[in-house]
Parts: C-alpha cells; sequence; structure tokens
C-alpha cells in the first residue's frame, strides 16, 4: 500500500550518499549547506532546496555574450548585474534554476500555481494516501476580515470567538480525515485494511472530502527570472501571510544563492515604487514647493492613498 511514508523514505540525502558525485560545475557553498534541509514552514509546511543550477557569475557570463568587446567598463561582475536588473534586461536571469521540494496546505499551492512559468510535479493522491495533516493558524494570524481591503485580513480574533474558530477549524478537519479513512476501509496504524470484505473507495475518490488546508507537497523548478517575479508578488504585504511565509523563506534562499542579484532585486524592485503619470506629476510639484493635497492633486482618494502607501511604505 503506496503511503506518503514511501516518499518521504526515498529522500534526496540517500540518494545524493548513493552518487558521490564531483563536478566541474559552478558551486556555492551557502547552496551546497542548504541542499536538502528542510526549513519548517507553518505548522507541518517546509520547504528544501532539492537542486540548483548557475550563480551570479553565469548571469555575467551569459551577459557578456550578448554585450561582446563593447562593455568593457561593464567589467565588475556586481556592476553588470546592477546594470541588467536596472535596465530589465532579464534573459541573464533565466540562466539560473532553481528546484525546490515544498510541502503547503492546498489553498497556499492553488495560488502557488497560478505561476505559469515553473516546472511542477506534485504528490498523488489518487496513488497514495494523505496524512493526517492539516493546517491551522496560529493564534496571532487568526484575524477578521479586513474593513478596508476586500482580499486581506484585519484584527486578530480574541478570547472565545478564537477559541471557537480554532476548535471548528480542528474538529471539522480530524473528522473529514476520520470520513477519508473510513471511505478507504483503511487503518491508519497500520495501513491495511480495516474490514477484509469492504472493498473502500478508490483514493482518487476519497480526497474530495478533504478540506483545503490539508497539505500537499510537489517539487518545482523554475529559472531565476521568473522566481524573482514569484518573489515580487509573494513576498509583498499584499499578498496572503501563508503564501507570503513561503516567499520569504525562498528570498533567503536567493540571499545564499546569488548575493549580487538578491541586492540588485531589493534595490530596483522589491523596495522600489513605480509611479503612474499623474502620481509623478504630483511629485515634482511637491519639489517645486508646491502645496499639494488629494483635492487639488488630479489624483482620487484612492491613488492618493496608494501614492502616500509607496512613498511611505518603502523608507
Ligand atoms: C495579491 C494577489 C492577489 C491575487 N488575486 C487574484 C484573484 O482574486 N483571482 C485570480 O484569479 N488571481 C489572483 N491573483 C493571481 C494573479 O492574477 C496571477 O495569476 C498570479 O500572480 C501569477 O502572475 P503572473 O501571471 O504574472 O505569473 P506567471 O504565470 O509566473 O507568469 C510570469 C509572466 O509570464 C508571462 N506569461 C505567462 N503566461 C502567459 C500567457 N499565457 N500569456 C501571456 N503572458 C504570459 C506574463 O508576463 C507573466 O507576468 C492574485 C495575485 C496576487 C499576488
Amino acid at each position: 500500500m503506496p503511503s506518503s511514508a514511501t516518499l518521504k523514505e526515498s529522500n534526496q540525502e540517500d540518494f545524493a550518499e548513493l552518487h558521490q558525485y564531483q563536478t566541474k560545475r559552478a558551486t556555492v557553498p551557502a547552496m551546497e549547506e542548504l541542499l536538502y534541509e528542510p526549513i519548517k514552514l507553518l505548522d507541518h509546511g517546509f520547504l528544501r532546496v532539492v537542486d540548483y543550477m548557475g550563480d551570479d557569475s553565469a548571469i555575467v557570463q551569459a551577459a557578456r555574450v550578448s554585450y561582446g568587446k563593447g562593455t568593457k567598463q561593464l567589467n565588475q561582475d556586481r556592476g553588470l548585474i546592477r546594470y541588467l536588473m536596472r535596465h530589465w534586461h532579464t534573459t541573464p536571469f533565466e540562466m539560473c534554476e532553481l528546484k525546490l521540494h515544498v510541502k503547503l496546505p492546498i489553498f497556499i499551492a492553488r495560488q502557488w500555481i497560478r505561476h505559469r512559468t515553473a516546472n511542477v510535479n506534485e504528490y498523488s493522491a489518487r496513488y497514495s494516501i494523505l496524512d493526517r495533516e492539516f493546517y491551522v493558524p496560529a493564534k496571532e494570524h487568526l484575524a477578521a476580515q479586513s474593513q478596508i481591503n476586500n482580499q486581506g485580513r484585519g484584527d486578530v480574533l480574541q478570547g472565545a470567538e478564537a477559541a471557537r474558530v480554532l476548535d471548528i477549524l480542528k474538529s471539522d478537519s480530524e473528522t473529514s480525515y476520520n470520513h477519508y479513512l473510513e471511505m478507504l476501509n483503511i487503518n491508519e496504524a497500520n495501513d491495511q485494511l480495516v474490514d477484509p470484505n469492504k472493498q473502500g473507495v478508490a483514493r482518487e475518490l476519497a480526497r474530495m472530502n478533504l478540506s483545503l488546508n490539508f497539505y500537499t507537497q510537489w517539487y518545482w523548478k523554475i529559472d531565476l527570472h521568473n522566481l524573482l517575479h514569484f518573489v515580487m508578488l509573494r513576498a509583498d504585504p499584499h499578498a496572503q501571510y501563508e503564501i507570503r511565509v513561503y516567499a520569504d523563506a525562498i528570498l533567503e534562499i536567493i540571499k545564499n544563492w546569488v548575493p549580487f542579484t538578491y541586492e540588485a532585486f531589493m534595490d530596483y524592485r522589491m523596495n522600489s515604487i513605480s509611479l503612474s503619470a499623474q502620481m509623478k506629476e504630483v511629485v515634482t510639484r511637491m519639489l517645486r514647493g508646491e502645496q499639494v493635497s488629494q483635492e487639488n492633486s488630479g489624483l482620487t482618494a484612492r491613488e492618493w492613498a496608494e501614492l502616500s502607501e509607496r512613498l511611505l511604505s518603502k523608507v
């Protein structure tokens, strides 16, 4: 009977021990340290680096092909990487690849899978039995609906209301998992049939009763350019907390893997802001010493609030 235990046992570390490779390829000591080590996230999730290709110098090497002899002034790797990032010359960043093993709640996997430029292989709940592992938010992340953002959270729930919500989440998840096993006719302790006279429903059907907070796993491979795009969207404060923790962990991996790229990305993407033509006009008027308010700015109240947020949140 295949179960997720099979997957855990056949881990990459054993594989690596069996195959002691020597390589002429560029390696990054900090990434070698990180390889296969699970970074624990949420209550049962993790993310670990399974493989990587390239480093900062691979980006520079690719870029120099396109610039040839014309770029002698850009002979510093850091300077060239900053130039590429600043001028949206993105293809050299596609020369690096990262492969991750990720364990994440299904409702976060649904957001994650929207990033179409990765290669994905997901754990099959048609083939294997899912573990009794479901996400329950920590108390400090159990919040009310935001009053100002339809796609966000407001104040943290308190007291009896918080306790009741946690109770519902846990008991519903336990109940649906118990029914999942019952439909499969499987004994959780030994993976054997509970009643040998019953067939049990197919795994591909039984799983539909599980809720979105159950965990799934996948291997996910992506090039650095598209990875930065993912991080830009998902490490942003507007992204849901539960995907943000994964994006933040990936950002930390990028910092170890390609430090010059990380620095340029933080300066020219993550910590930069974009302004519309009207917003730019407002900033220009302010710099000229004019008193600009929302009323005389030509911006809607919402745009004005967004301009303030952009200018003030990054300082
Ligand atoms: C805060 C937030 C809220 C969101 N809310 C919603 C929501 O309410 N509903 C919802 O459905 N989604 C929502 N999304 C998902 C969002 O709309 C995108 O699907 C997701 O962020 C992936 O972005 P992407 O297409 O740029 O990324 P990727 O799929 O990784 O693509 C990267 C880039 O490749 C190019 N590309 C890839 N595929 C194509 C293609 N087929 N055609 C043209 N260009 C392509 C585009 O330039 C794209 O930007 C939300 C995302 C965020 C971050």
